[in-house]
């Protein structure tokens, strides 16, 4: 397994990072609920619902689900926006969920509240580059996560989420096929070890799980030593190998309901909680110490740019006379050739159970 080392793409997230603003104070529960009352009406009226990853705040999550809308991972969000009737989609998520959901159906409006919500993983890996590592390497399969530029997609032979990686790659080895992974390094790290695929790991990270700390969770274990941890694999080595569980959000979803223990620490982003807590009520759920616990870290266990989708973000997408500030647009060109890897996709795990 090699790594590639990219400088020039670790500066753009840098960069990007300096510029995020901090995200809008918290609203009253009356405020909360008049916006929602009128997000509802508006939905309405432009024949439209909103897609949300489980990473958003609680109350964009509550407000997909009490308008018919849906939350999930960016799998199964991927199929709802694909299958939904209405003619607009509002992607609360970050910028590739939206040229996803483009991608899969260019007849529909997609709109997102802010088209500034990136991603690291989309933002470290810039298509030049990665082209050039693709053509250096013509005898491999290019695997790209779903976390990526439309360019990039387009660019790679398969698109997984990590609700499928493990399963595809596995797949692809048992055809004898050598991989290059793009971008995140630890999601790719985890397949390398799982599957015994041979892969070129290209060195991107998530900024939020790249936080957490195998010794933190070692502390937390000795206060709480009954608790299971449950791992999102984007996360440092040291700490998946601290895990009774190791999975996509559904996935780790699904082990806090499952798994027989009453207490759970938890290293992914914390928006997951919302949707933990409904899964497993009587649970303790605990949050993964990270390495930037202080008050100037913008990523502790939350993503900065998940946290740009707010209630205002939501009412300006479907109000505002400036559609350039929240339509996602992808290329026309690039459409069709980035479709074929995510159509790959959708038709694996259609026969997978549990995704
Ligand atoms: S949590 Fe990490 S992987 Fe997810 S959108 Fe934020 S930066 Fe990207």
């Amino acid at each position: 397994m090699s790594l590639v080392q990219n400088d020039a793409a670790r500066l753009i997230v840098k960069n990007h990072l300096d510029q995020i603003e901090a995200p809008p104070s918290s609203l009253t529960e009356t405020q909360k609920r008049e916006k929602m009352q009128q997000i509802a009406e508006l939905l309405k009226e432009h024949d439209a619902t909103i897609i949300a990853h489980y990473y958003c705040d609680p109350e964009i999550q509550e407000l997909a689900e009490a308008t018919g809308g849906f939350v999930s991972d960016s799998l199964a969000m991927a199929r709802f926006g694909r299958d939904a009737p209405q003619k607009k989609l509002i992607v609360a998520g970050v910028k590739f969920m939206g040229e996803t959901a483009k991608i899969l159906s260019p007849e529909k409006t997609v709109l997102m509240p802010t088209l500034e919500a990136t991603c690291s993983l989309d933002l470290g890996c810039p298509i030049d580059q990665f082209s050039e590592f693709c053509d250096a390497h013509p005898d491999h399969t290019v695997v790209v996560y779903a976390n990526t530029s439309a360019a990039v997609k387009a660019r790679a032979d398969w698109v997984v989420t990590s609700s499928c990686a493990v399963e595809i790659i596995d797949h692809l080895d048992s055809l004898g096929q050598k991989i290059i992974w793009a971008p995140d390094q630890h999601l790719g790290r985890y397949i390398q070890n799982k599957v015994g695929a041979e892969m070129l790991l290209w060195d991107g990270s998530c900024i939020v799980h790249e936080e957490f700390r195998a010794r933190g969770i070692e502390q937390m274990k000795a206060l709480y030593p009954e608790a299971a941890v449950l791992v999102h694999p984007e996360s440092p080595t040291d700490v998946i190998e601290m895990a009774d569980a190791v999975g996509s959000t559904s996935q780790l979803i699904h082990a806090a309901k499952t798994l027989p223990h009453e207490q759970l620490i938890v290293a992914t982003d914390r928006g997951i909680f919302y949707k933990m807590r409904q899964a497993a009520p009587n649970k303790q759920i605990i949050e993964a110490p990270t390495r930037g616990a202080g008050a100037t870290c913008r990523s502790c266990a939350h993503c900065p740019w998940m946290a740009m989708n707010s209630l205002d973000a939501i009412i300006d997408s479907l109000t505002s006379s400036d559609l350039s500030l929240h339509e996602i647009l992808v290329d026309a060109d690039l459409i069709p050739l980035a479709k074929k890897p995510l159509d790959k996709m959708l038709e694996f795990t259609a026969s997978m159970k549990g995704v």
